[in-house]
């Protein structure tokens, strides 16, 4: 688990830009860097974000075995299952993403997305589809960026990571 994550250079701003440059819908990217480890025993292990791998949002309805959940109809149309309210990598794009951070020394350290109609927290599906435990940063629309480190499928099993970065 990182105990601090940091953007290289001008990562927060490539990552915001990025990823809100789609908006209404989700937004998607890989987080490419490396760790440090050298303080880890001290709970401190800081991960690096060298490169933003902006990826397209491939989701489509039904693409998922989960359940896509239901329509509340006192919310309106919005909850219906869409591109902006569902993310989904390309798996061919993060493969290459692995082979390039692979070339550089670097791993995928995590996955980014964009809230851009809410906020930067995990949503309910962001817990159900998550690969645990993993490294989960949100952009929000207003543009505040939030890391998470997600531990369960259930809301709440998530610590957050601090971050630093100029935006
Ligand atoms: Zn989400």
């Amino acid at each position: 688990m990182p105990g601090l994550l940091e953007f290289d250079r001008n990562c927060l701003m490539v990552l915001r830009r990025s990823l809100l440059a789609v908006a209404p819908f989700e937004g998607c990217a890989l987080l490419l860097g490396d760790q440090d480890d050298s303080n880890s025993d001290k709970g401190c292990s800081i991960w690096n974000v060298r490169l933003i791998w902006p990826c397209c949002n491939v989701w489509e309805p039904g693409m998922s075995s989960l359940p896509e959940g239901s329509l509340d109809p006192n919310l309106g149309a919005e909850l219906l299952p869409s591109r902006k309210c569902r993310f989904a990598l390309d798996p061919r794009e993060q493969l290459q993403a692995q082979r390039f951070a692979r070339e550089h020394n670097w791993q995928v350290l995590g996955s980014a997305h964009s809230h851009p109609g809410g906020e930067a927290v995990p949503s309910v599906m962001d817990h159900r589809w998550a690969i645990l435990p993993s490294l989960l940063v949100i952009v929000a629309g207003s543009g505040n960026v939030r890391a998470w480190w997600m531990t369960g499928v259930q809301p709440g099993q998530q610590h957050e990571v601090a971050h630093l970065g100029q935006w």
